[in-house]
């Protein structure tokens, strides 16, 4: 009988000595946002107005970080446009929107840079380009979008509203399976803001352009891990958007017909020899740059 109860003992330690162990906290360790050298990573498909990190070319010159790509413009104090790739690993994580609004460290001592105040009072919020909310994998990455070189000033109903749900649409298409390489730019002089009409915001040395309209292109291919070049088709998804950096523009409508337009279209209104999916096969190119999106109705809206 003894025998036995010590038996029962010594099988009773076992398994609570097991279950003890197995009921121990174990946090598992993710790195949410991705790793590495991710500089060259969100012009995969191509430096459209072959921007250079060279002081003799101020206003073409090319900010590579492992967050997105930006080609800044001196004169005008902000970018040509900006790229990035999104995917689950950018969105998804424990980081939370900084709102530390700044001027950009990195560029050339003596810029027109501008900063956090810049903007102040001229009817035209600090719009991002590559959004905060693409970047939440952590803090630093999403404190990374507040830079002023990622801005435009953008008149509050076109950021607010139409930009918004667009920004929102294409998240959702990461949510369905996609990854996404991102271009956003602008072009032109003057815009319609909460005061009014203006072309350039200044604040002492500082002075900001404001764009008479701003773009976006998106291509999504299905996840994977192997060569994103490779993984388009001319059947791949791109959606190219240009809206009036205007107040008067509709509520949730980023799909409207007078937005929706192409690749070339934008390419063409940028001039200069602009080139988009430079990276991309002629052919593939081609197709796709001649593509008008439908929008998805059975996509869940964002609103
Ligand atoms: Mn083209
Ligand atoms: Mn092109």
């Amino acid at each position: 009988m003894n025998k036995l109860y010590y038996l029962v003992f010594i099988l009773g330690m076992i398994i609570l000595f097991g279950s003890c162990r197995e009921d121990e906290p174990q946090d598992p360790i993710v790195e949410y946002c991705p790793s590495g050298d991710l500089r060259s990573l969100h012009t995969t498909l191509g430096n459209p107005s072959n921007a250079e990190t060279s002081e003799a070319m101020p206003n073409n010159y090319l900010i590579e970080m492992d967050e997105y790509t930006i080609s800044y413009n001196e004169s005008r104090g902000i970018p040509n446009w900006v790229a990035w790739h999104l995917s689950k690993e950018w969105i998804d994580g424990d980081g939370n929107r900084q709102d530390d609004f700044r001027a950009n460290p990195f560029l050339p001592a003596g810029w027109n840079s501008p900063n956090s105040d810049s903007y102040s009072g001229s009817g035209f919020d600090r719009g991002h380009n590559c959004p905060s909310a693409d970047r939440l994998c952590s803090d630093n990455f999403n404190s990374a979008t507040f830079f002023m070189t990622n801005m435009v000033p953008q008149a509050p109903n076109n950021n607010q509203e139409v930009w918004k749900y667009w920004e929102c649409y294409l998240r959702e298409l990461v949510d369905q399976g996609n990854e996404l390489y991102v271009y956003m730019g602008n072009y032109g002089v003057g815009g319609d803001g909460f005061f009014g009409y203006r072309e350039v915001i200044t604040d002492g040395d500082i002075n900001v352009t404001v764009p008479e309209s701003i773009w976006k292109v998106a291509i999504a291919i299905p996840e994977n891990d192997g060569d994103d070049i490779n993984a388009i088709t001319t059947q791949s998804t791109v959606i190219a958007i240009d809206i009036p950096n205007s107040e008067n523009v509709s509520f949730f409508d980023w799909d409207d017909a007078t937005f929706i337009t192409t690749v070339d279209e934008i390419e063409s209104r940028m001039g200069n020899g602009f080139d988009l999916f430079s990276n991309l096969p002629t052919n593939i190119q081609n197709t796709l740059e001649a593509q008008t999106h439908v929008r998805d109705p059975s996509f869940t809206p964002c609103w």
